[in-house]
């Protein structure tokens, strides 16, 4: 049993095929839910290992697959969908799951899908990950012509198969709900919640939408256990998490490690430290759409409440570091710049309100700023921030480092408005 069971397969000669995945121990969490236990068994199992979304909202597995209703045997008109399409800035964890082990993955859709009574799997796939595309492509074709995918899986009398569908390439096709409604063929625009896509989501039936790293972790939890499952985390939650690093670190990436693994580990340890001559100034602990944190939050560990706590959210756990001689409000000019070019226009706060955010930040670093300025950026993030006032979280997320930054980079925000210019670019 791997203390890095996520990763234990993946290597440079690439992904296991079937007998290989088989050999190395691949196979028998779904054997064990098909042959021991039903479907309420195989949630339960997952519920208690503390599985929480890897997607970065954290919500509860198994609380979202007991949400699914019950329907008469042999009615799978549900869907499972595998959230494959990464686009958080900074986050790169669930290509390395895709492109190394596609089969792991297909597991833990039959598993999620034998315990929601799904006959369908669909995996939403991020438009530019094409060796993904062909490395899926292949391992469900595969899978399908030894009898992991089809009618009657195992013996078993359960139905499950599973399509990929490549993304037109927009960050809000993530969004649960704009993900379904692309699905449909539609523009992607996300739709209100409720109801939750567990009780009306693609073409209006019972549907999970989980992300990649989630389904991956499924085989092994119903392969070992949920009490192993918790054991290998070091605070509250579940399991293991590619944690993983990007900024002026001296070795960026990703890496399988606790949940719960302190912050300054994986800075200093796995990423090694900050190149020389630059120093941590602030971070984004999961993504693009959390808040920032300031350097010195660098002994918290990497859990959802440690994280919310200390002001943020884990997100999908891969931070962005900022150094000491880089702009904040330059870097919080380009993030607004995604989310005002990435928001899909439903929503009037999101689409008219991010532009006006992206103007003043760009005002500010260009030395056009005036007084004022700062209060109004405030006043926006006051208006567009709050959930609930859009559909989406998109506008939140985008705010999230906006409000942060505000507050944290004043001085730098009130710098720049003095100087009428960027210190930063000027000092170089
Ligand atoms: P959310 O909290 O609204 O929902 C999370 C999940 O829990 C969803 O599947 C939802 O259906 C379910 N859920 C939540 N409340 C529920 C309830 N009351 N009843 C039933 N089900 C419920 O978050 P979200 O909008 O889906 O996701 C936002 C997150 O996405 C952010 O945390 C952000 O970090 C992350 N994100 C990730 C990427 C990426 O590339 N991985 C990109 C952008 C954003």
């Amino acid at each position: 049993m791997s203390e890095r069971p996520l990763t234990a397969m993946i290597d440079a000669a690439g992904p296991p095929d079937c007998a290989a995945y088989g050999r190395a121990g691949g196979w028998q969490g779904l054997r064990r839910a098909l042959r021991d236990l039903t479907p309420e068994a195989v949630i339960a199992e997952v519920t208690d290992s503390r599985l929480r979304g890897r997607g970065g909202a954290g919500f509860g597995t198994g609380q979202k697959w007991s949400f699914v209703p019950r329907t008469p045997a042999g009615d799978q008109r549900k869907y499972l969908v595998a959230n494959a399409d990464e686009m958080e800035p900074g986050t790169f964890k669930d290509r390395i799951l895709l492109e190394g082990n596609p089969l792991q993955l297909i597991e833990g859709m039959i598993v999620a899908g034998y315990a929601i009574q799904a006959g369908e799997g669909v995996i939403f796939l991020r438009g530019e990950y094409h060796l993904a595309l062909d490395r899926l492509t292949r391992a469900i074709d595969e899978a399908r012509a030894v009898g992991w995918l089809g009618r009657d899986i195992a013996g078993s009398g359960f139905d499950f198969d599973i399509h990929v569908h490549a993304s037109g390439g927009r960050y809000i096709c993530g969004e649960e709900t704009a993900l379904l409604t692309a699905l449909e063929g539609s523009r992607a625009v996300p739709r209100s919640k409720p109801p939750f896509p567990q009780v009306g989501g693609l073409w209006g039936a019972p549907s999970v939408v989980n992300n990649v790293e989630t389904l991956c972790n499924v085989p092994h939890i119903l392969a070992n256990g949920a009490a192993w499952f918790r054991a290998l985390a070091i605070g509250p939650d579940g399991g293991t998490k590619l944690f993983g690093v990007s900024g002026r670190v001296k070795r960026p990436g990703a890496w399988e490690l606790p949940m719960g693994t302190p912050l300054r580990e994986i800075i200093e340890e796995h990423a090694g430290g900050m190149r020389d001559g630059y120093g941590l100034r602030a971070l984004l602990p999961g993504g693009a759409s959390t808040a920032f944190l300031d350097g010195g939050a660098i002994d918290i560990a990497m859990d959802y409440a440690t994280v919310e706590k200390a002001g943020s959210r884990l997100g999908t756990g891969l931070a962005i570091l900022l150094d000491d001689r880089t702009c904040p409000v330059g870097m919080l000019r380009n993030l607004e710049h995604f989310f005002a070019q990435e928001s899909c226009g439903w929503c009037t706060p999101c689409r008219d309100g991010l532009p006006w955010v992206e103007r003043l930040l760009d005002a500010i670093e260009e030395g056009r700023g005036e007084d004022g300025d700062l209060d109004l950026l405030a006043h926006h993030a006051r208006m567009i921030g709050p959930m609930g006032r859009t559909f989406c979280a998109h506008a939140p997320g985008a705010i999230a480092p906006l409000s942060s930054g505000l507050n944290l980079f004043r001085a730098e925000f009130e710098a720049h408005l003095r100087l009428g210019r960027c210190p930063h670019r000027h000092a170089a």
